[in-house]
Order: structure tokens, then sequence, then C-alpha cells
């Protein structure tokens, strides 16, 4: 049978250093991977009164560990916060609600996504606010990844929980149907206009340099947009070759990951009328105003 205190030994908290004293520990789910790193993060932000952001995947012996730890800590959150449905941060949510009877909160937009949803107790509204320690943790919709993508922010501590919207290592995945690339680009000046002093990204380590990590972020994706136009500039071209151009020193086995990302540029592209399609094939609008 499993043990409970097999758990607590394994569940060994990362602390975020904070200009503040809210407390947050950090959890690592056992789920880690090519797009969840060494695993998903869970979060406790504050002691009293606290929240738990993200349980993750339905693991229950992980579940249940995050249970033992949270009654020797004597901690007891008011609240789940999800920062979205993908499979890696929110079924866990069903067990752990069970567990801690308490509720379940999501985005409003939580059936937009492709991906069976944790039905949610109560949905996010305009301002959302969740009372941590002697601090606010503000709730603000973050689109691009998923349509029902969220991040949490301590204003008094500058610390921006990013969920999958920025990675500790890597970049995150924009790809439809899920992700939104115009979206993306805008979140990503959302969260820069709020100059955190730290992210802690729903995977990989803490980013202690937020600023620059986020216009590195912005950088990469103009930049790949840039070569999609000029590879486009030369001819007409399926996602597969434009792949296949501009992915060619990258790994075959992650180009159905790239060909998501392209697909999300291409997207973007069209809608600002900078591309245009037929039979699946792209080239450019007007060659004049491709790089306006
Ligand atoms: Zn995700
Ligand atoms: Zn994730």
């Amino acid at each position: 049978m499993y043990d409970l205190r097999e758990a607590v030994e394994l569940l060994q908290p990362e602390s975020a250093p904070t200009r503040t004293s809210t407390a947050i520990f950090i959890f690592t789910a056992p789920n880690p991977g090519l797009k969840t790193l060494e695993g998903t993060h869970t979060f406790v932000v504050g002691r009293r009164p606290s929240v738990l952001i993200d349980p993750g995947p339905d693991i229950p012996s992980y579940v249940d560990g995050l249970v033992e730890w949270l009654r020797e800590e004597d901690i007891e959150p008011r609240a789940i916060l999800l920062s979205h449905q993908h499979p890696d941060h929110a079924p866990g949510a069903r067990h752990l609600r069970d567990v801690l009877r308490v509720p379940v909160w999501a985005s409003s937009r939580y059936e937009e996504t492709a991906f069976e949803a944790v039905e949610p107790d109560f949905t996010f509204g305009p301002q959302q606010e969740f009372p941590v320690d002697e601090e606010a943790l503000r709730v603000f919709e973050t689109p691009g990844h998923s349509p029902d993508h969220v991040a949490f922010w301590l204003d008094e501590s500058g610390i921006l929980f990013s969920g999958d919207t920025i990675l500790g290592r890597g970049t995150s995945l924009v790809a439809p149907p899920e992700g939104d690339m115009i979206d993306y680009m805008k979140t990503l000046q959302h969260m820069r206009t709020l100059e955190p002093y730290l992210i802690a990204p729903g995977h990989g380590p803490l980013v202690n340099d937020p600023l620059a990590k986020i216009d590195a972020y912005i950088k990469h994706r103009r930049e790949r947009e840039e070569q999609i136009l000029a590879k486009l500039a030369s001819r007409p071209m399926s996602v597969e070759e434009l792949v296949a151009d501009l992915y060619a020193d990258v790994d075959t086995h992650l180009h159905d990951l790239a060909a998501g990302s392209v697909a999300a540029q291409l997207q973007k592209l069209l809608i600002e009328d900078r591309v245009k399609e037929s039979a699946a094939r792209y080239e450019l609008a007007n060659e004049n105003y491709a790089s306006a």
C-alpha cells in the first residue's frame, strides 16, 4: 500500500526568494518530459491565507504528498487556482479538491481549450484577487499558449507566476488550435509592463532576469517571423517546406512541434494580411509591405 510518509520525504519544496514576507513554496510533479522539462510546478503561495496554483497531472501519490505536506506545515489553502486546463497542470485538481474540500478556480474561457476541462467551482472575474499572507495575488488573462491561460501576479513581491507562457528554459509552445501568436505577443508585452522582479514559471528554473527573458522571447518570435517572410519572398511554400528549411539543424523528431510554431506564425501573418494562402501554400500578400 502506498505510504504517505514516503511522499512527504519526496516532496521537498523549493522556496522562492522574495522581497516581502510572502511565503512561496515550489513543488515539481513527477511528469518530466520534452515539453514539461523537469515536471510541472505546483505553487503554494502564502501561509495564511494561502492558495495553491496548478496541482499538475492526475498523479494521486503526488497530490497526496502535497496534502500531507500542507498538514505538516499547518497550511490550509483557500482555493486551488488553475493557470490553464492543459493535462500537465489541471487534472490533479479533481483529487485535490476532494481531499482539501476547497473550490477550484479557472479562467472563464476554460471551455475553449481542446482538452477535457476540470470543471471549476468558480471562474475568475475581472480584477480577481486572492489574499495571500500580507498581500494580494492578482489574476490576469494571458491568452496565447492556450485560449484560457491566466497568470498570477504578486505586485508587492514583484513575482509573476507565468504558467506555460514563459518557461524557465527554452521557449513556450504556441501552436494552433490551442495557440494564438497574435494573443501571445500581446501577452508578452503585457507581462513586460509589470516589470517583474522574478518569474516563477510552470516548468523549469526560476527566472531571475525577467525583462531580459521576456525580451529574448519577443525577439525569438520576431526573428522567426522575419525568417518565414524571407523564405516566402523567394517562392510560395507549405508549412512542411518551411519547417524543413528553417529547422534543418533541429532533430526531425521535433519537426512536429516546429510545424505547430510555423503554423501559428503563418496564422498571425494571414490575419495581418501580410501573407496569403492557396492550396496549403503560403506566399507574401504584397512584397512591399511584407516587412512592415
Ligand atoms: Zn500548457
Ligand atoms: Zn505546461
